[in-house]
């Protein structure tokens, strides 16, 4: 508005607009997509730009300064670059200069990294933005008055407030009811996103609900976690077009808003949608979720296996990675390894390693960090960030993973307690395995999780006695256990887990013998195996 009373012809059109969409603003009509791009990667200006053009479609653009912007031009845009985006059309908004994670902590940070992008905007002839992305896809309702102040009109978050939303599924944008602030991403391009992904993300539009797609780099060289290969890309864009979708910027949504009220809690639509999807869980996988609580049930789809590690690992995906267990579920496993470590300020994390050095480059153990500290490392193989051990529980959740928690520190109880909060939180208190015979750990996560066979439990079966062990189970290796001790174990209830591990076969006539183990733990019927990915062929599955 301030720019249009420097200009009488466009302050007629925005007053005239105004009125009309005082009188009622308009419902979407039913094939409309918003596009976003974020992080000014050289693919926007390159890459999605004149296919955007060729097809006539609008889009927003999120401009940051962060990571090596100013220095990595073969990465990144240039402002001149970024200035013919808007010539052409296209929406610039603002993503932050330093692309700050927006926390209690940096909110006094954020009105001058608002100005910043701002200030480029106008030394390039760029209207300063009215779109905003929020770094990370982390918000605080706290920033609100801040962004509006700054002219802010409309900001773009994630999905996760509603549900699962590791493999870049949300919720559906709906004018009148979002708050314009907190507009969610319904569709967070992954790399391993298919057509299938993008049109099921398209699907969630309708009346009264838009489709906001966020997209990285088409490549991205920098951000491979988010990375859309361009071939993707051409594909997701030609089957909107074919479809004969309406593709707009960010703030061509002003239309459908204007006129209407905003939520005076602004968290409230989260929240309520919160709480219906998890009356009706969405379910991704044909697999259904293992119910370690019922023997029958696990005997009857024996042997389990359960990726070590976190998953299946490969040059490319790391241990106790999100990408790990994306593999395990694509592979075909019941349950997957979860290693757990506390941040310094208390979160568990997805980590296995006593030291991050080798994994992310950083020298320390987890516990030396605060949490946002090790969110912001990445791992060497993939550039994938650390992951909470939340983001491991919705995923496996999603992918009708069972979990078995290794946890590496010295159990503590503060620790435990948010543990079996999250494993209940996310409907895995029935198909969860917790493998440290610790008193606390028995004690905390009994209700959510199998405990081991205490030693005393086990010698008092070994000497002939009948104890009811239902809830428990038995893990080690192979040499630990005597093959008599199995069916004792399984009469008493207990279910016999045990672990095919590399660092116990280290060569070929190891692996020989591993193989062996395994057909003679089979032909005893445990319950399953915990097995490094390099010994699923003896399981009919390819190698990684
Ligand atoms: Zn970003």
């Amino acid at each position: 508005m301030k720019s249009s009373f420097a200009r009488p012809v466009a302050c007629l059109i925005a007053v005239s607009s105004l009125l009309a969409s005082a009188r009622a603003a308009e419902s979407p009509p039913p094939r409309l997509v918003v596009l976003t791009f974020d992080d000014s990667s050289a693919s926007h200006h390159a890459v999605a730009a004149p296919l955007l053009k060729r097809y006539g479609f609008g889009a927003t653009f999120f401009i940051t300064e962060g990571f090596t912007f100013r220095t990595n031009k073969r990465d990144y845009m240039t402002w001149e670059q970024i200035a013919e985006l808007h010539r052409d059309g296209f929406e610039i908004g603002n993503h932050t200069r330093d692309h700050l994670g927006i926390t209690e902590r940096t909110l006094p940070r954020l009105a001058e990294q608002l100005e910043a992008i701002a200030a480029q905007c106008r030394a390039h002839g760029i209207p300063v933005p009215v779109s905003f992305a929020w770094p990370g896809n982390r918000f605080h309702p706290a920033a609100l008055p801040v962004l509006a102040q700054a002219g802010i009109r409309f900001a773009r978050r994630g999905g996760e407030r509603e549900g699962p939303y590791a493999l870049g599924g949300g919720v559906a944008f709906e004018p009148g009811v979002d708050h314009p602030l907190l507009i969610p991403t319904t569709g967070d391009a992954r790399p391993d996103w298919t057509l299938s992904d993008l049109q099921r993300a398209v699907a969630r539009g309708g009346p009264g609900r838009i489709p906001v797609l966020q997209f990285h780099g088409v490549p991205d060289g920098e951000h491979p976690w988010v990375n859309t290969p361009r071939e993707r890309f051409e594909e997701y864009m030609g089957w909107l077009h074919r479809e004969g979708f309406q593709v707009i910027a960010l703030r061509d949504v002003a239309r459908l808003i204007d006129g209407r009220p905003v939520p005076a809690d602004p968290l409230a639509p989260m929240e309520s949608r919160r709480r219906a999807a998890a009356a009706a869980p969405v379910y991704s996988s044909d697999k259904e979720l293992i119910d370690v609580r019922d023997a029958a049930k696990v005997r009857a789809r024996r042997p389990l296996l359960i990726a070590h590690r976190g998953g299946v690992v490969s040059s490319r995906v790391p241990e106790a990675s999100l990408a790990a267990i994306r593999e395990a579920a694509r592979h075909g496993y019941d349950m997957v390894e979860l290693d757990v470590r506390a941040t310094k300020d208390g979160a568990p994390m997805l980590f296995h390693d006593a030291n991050l050095r080798a994994a992310t480059g950083h020298d320390g153990p987890v516990s030396a960090l605060t949490e946002a500290e090790v969110r912001a490392l990445r791992f060497r193989r993939n550039g994938e960030p650390v992951a909470g051990l939340e983001q491991a529980l919705l995923l496996c959740r999603q992918l009708h993973l069972g979990v078995m928690l290794d946890l590496k520190d010295s159990p503590q109880v503060e620790l435990l307690r948010k543990v079996a909060t999250l494993v209940r939180k996310h409907g895995l208190e029935k198909s969860t395995v917790a493998i440290s015979g610790h008193p606390l750990v028995r004690a905390e996560l009994g209700d959510v999780a199998l405990v081991p066979v205490s030693p005393e439990e086990l010698e008092r079966t070994k000497a002939g006695e009948t104890l009811a062990l239902a809830g428990r189970h038995w893990f080690g290796i192979p040499a630990w256990l005597p093959p008599e001790m199995i069916p004792k174990l399984q009469r008493a209830g207990a279910l016999v887990f045990p672990a095919i591990n590399l660092f116990r076969y280290e060569n070929d006539s190891e692996r020989a013998q591993a193989k062996r183990d395994v057909e003679a733990l089979r032909r005893i019927g445990v319950e399953g195996f915990q097995i490094d990915s390099a010994y699923q062929d003896f399981f009919g599955k390819a190698l990684p």
